[in-house]
């Protein structure tokens, strides 16, 4: 039988059935196991979050660079961040370091509000043109220097840094809810850092060690783009 029009569509959708499969198999092997957390995943293809050369690498498990010099992280790391952070639906979530919008995307899924800032102004209206695309409205992205929080939303339930600080910065620290959960990479910019999970209650912080990540640096004040 003549392959007609019809073949060709299954066709795609089969290699794109399989490519999300190899996708999640990848995720599930390198430890994200909760189930709410690979089906927000499952929902954001992270295809459209690469861009220009790199596009055809969107579903490999690497950080691919992004622009003003940044990067989008690793797909496996994204997982075990938004696991460690334990969203709930009614959480309301403060990412710093929007970057690419992929992980504030994958975040979306699972809480009621997502506010993400960048010191990068290009990064933020790039991200925010593709949150409308996908139809994503609970996501708002802001140029900020992150590293002060965002006084004006806060309190925060959870509060997730996607770029490396010397430590857990104060300001954040400050604007986490009692019984809430902050993720953040900590150590040296250029060696490798320990990502650290803080909780908060009503006597204090409790800190424990995750894993060994790489992350770009968290930089005090705005980017020049
Ligand atoms: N979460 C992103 C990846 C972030 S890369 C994603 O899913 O694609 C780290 C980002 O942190 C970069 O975009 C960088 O511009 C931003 N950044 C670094 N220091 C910052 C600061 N002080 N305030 C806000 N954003 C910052």
């Amino acid at each position: 039988m003549n392959a007609g029009p019809g073949d060709v569509d299954d066709d795609g959708a089969g290699e794109e059935a399989e490519r999300k499969m190899r996708f999640l198999f990848q995720l599930r092997q390198r430890g994200v196991t909760e189930p709410a957390v690979l089906a927000a995943m499952e929902k954001i293809d992270r295809g459209e979050f690469v861009r220009g050369q790199f596009s055809d690498r969107a579903y490999e498990d690497t950080p691919l660079p992004i622009p003003c010099g940044q990067t989008i992280s690793q797909p496996s790391v994204v997982g075990l961040m938004t696991q460690a952070l334990e969203v709930g639906p009614r959480d309301t979530v403060l990412e710093i370091g929007t970057g690419s919008g992929y992980q504030a995307a994958v975040l979306a899924g699972l809480c009621r509000r997502i506010y993400t800032v960048d010191r990068h102004r290009r990064l933020v209206t790039e991200a925010e043109a593709l949150f409308r695309r996908l139809g994503l409205t609970n996501i708002t992205a802001q140029v900020a220097d992150g590293s002060r929080g965002l006084p004006e939303q806060a309190p925060f339930d959870r509060i997730i840094v996607t770029a490396a600080a010397e430590d857990a910065p104060g300001p954040l620290l400050a604007q986490l809810k009692i019984g809430g959960i902050m993720v953040v990479p900590v150590g040296q910019s250029d060696a490798v850092q320990t990502l650290i999970r803080v909780r908060r209650h009503e006597g204090g912080f409790d800190y424990d060690e995750l894993r060994q990540v790489r992350f770009v640096p968290l930089v005090e004040g705005l980017g020049q783009t």
